[in-house]
C-alpha cells in the first residue's frame, strides 16, 4: 500500500465505524486505524465492527455502480387496483 510521505496530521478513517479522523493528535488516543471511539473497545468487538463495516463500504460501492449504471426512468404509473363491485 502506497503511503504518500506527509509530516503532521493526517485524515484517516476508521476501518471500525468508518469516521473520518486527524491521526495523529496530541492526546487524543486514537491509532492509525481506529478512532478515540473505536479504539476503547474490547476487540472482539471492534473485530465484529470491522467486518461490518466492510460489507457496508462494498455495498455502498456496488450501489454507486448500480446508480451510475442504471439512470432510472420516469417513475412509472401505478398499477391501477382493482375494485371489485359492490
Ligand atoms: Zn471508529
Amino acid at each position: 500500500m502506497a503511503t504518500p510521505t506527509t509530516s503532521g496530521q493526517r485524515l484517516r478513517t476508521c476501518r471500525a465505524c468508518g469516521k473520518k479522523f486527524e491521526y495523529p493528535v496530541k492526546g487524543n488516543p486514537a491509532t492509525r486505524h481506529h478512532c478515540e471511539d473505536c479504539v476503547i473497545l474490547p476487540p472482539d468487538t471492534r473485530k465484529i465492527l470491522e467486518r461490518l463495516n466492510t460489507r457496508v463500504t462494498q455495498l455502498e460501492r456496488e450501489l454507486k455502480l448500480l446508480q451510475s449504471k442504471v439512470a432510472p426512468p420516469a417513475a412509472p404509473p401505478a398499477p391501477t387496483p382493482s375494485v371489485p363491485a359492490a
